[in-house]
């Protein structure tokens, strides 16, 4: 089961994986006070460590005592050693944005310790993954979602930002990859949930190549 927690930043999903429950995502920092009645967190596990993501992962897990797992690709960006890559007038307001990341004394896990069903998906970072649950996908930033121009109830797929993607190419090639995987639902980081229509991200693939 995938249960949608409205935190401040990003969307962030609460699921369980062998009797214990997993946050994944903790969004922009302060989003302790909306996750502490819960009676228990097990772990974390971060898409990608991008601040309205990661933001809240140092005090979650410090309250919690339990551990944050990121993709190995990603840990310099979690333990500070490294920045990420960001274009345009909007990246700019995203760099000054990662450097308020609470992220000292940050000693993030392998998310292959874990056993979880997970893939790879370099490019928006990185270590960007996205966790399988069945048919379903918690994706992080791969793609969003936007309501439908004009049409309610209706929503679409979008690619995420080519100004905050940190390898555009391997973006494109990661979003191929998610087409030809049997996922059928996305959970974003951004926006609604639904039904992953192949065809219209074949086409996204299409044109973010010309
Ligand atoms: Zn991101
Ligand atoms: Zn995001």
């Amino acid at each position: 089961m995938i249960k949608r927690l409205s935190l401040r930043g990003c969307n962030a999903y609460l699921i369980d994986f062998e009797g214990k429950s997993y946050l994944i995502d903790t969004g922009i920092p302060g989003n302790l006070k909306r996750v502490r009645e819960m009676e228990q967190i097990d772990g974390i596990i971060l898409t990608h460590g991008h601040y309205d993501h990661a933001g809240s992962a140092v005090e979650i897990s410090d309250y919690f005592s339990c551990k944050v797992y990121a993709h190995k690709d990603e840990h310099p960006y979690l333990e500070g050693l490294d920045e990420f890559l960001f274009n345009g007038v909007v990246g700019k307001i995203a760099k000054r944005l990662e450097r308020l990341k609470p992220m000292a004394h940050f000693k993030p896990s392998d998310l292959k310790d874990l056993d979880i069903s997970f893939m790879h998906f370099p490019g928006h970072t990185p270590g960007s993954i996205g966790v399988i649950i069945e048919n379903s996908i918690i994706c992080g930033d791969l793609v969003r979602v936007r309501r439908k121009h004009l049409i309610a109830g209706r929503y679409e797929i979008k690619p995420s930002s080519r100004n905050f993607n940190w390898n555009q190419k391997a973006y494109i090639k990661s979003l191929e990859r998610l087409a030809e995987t049997k996922v059928s639902k996305v959970y974003p980081g951004h926006g609604e949930s639904v039904t992953l229509d192949k065809e219209v991200l074949k086409r996204i693939v299409d044109r973010l190549r010309e």
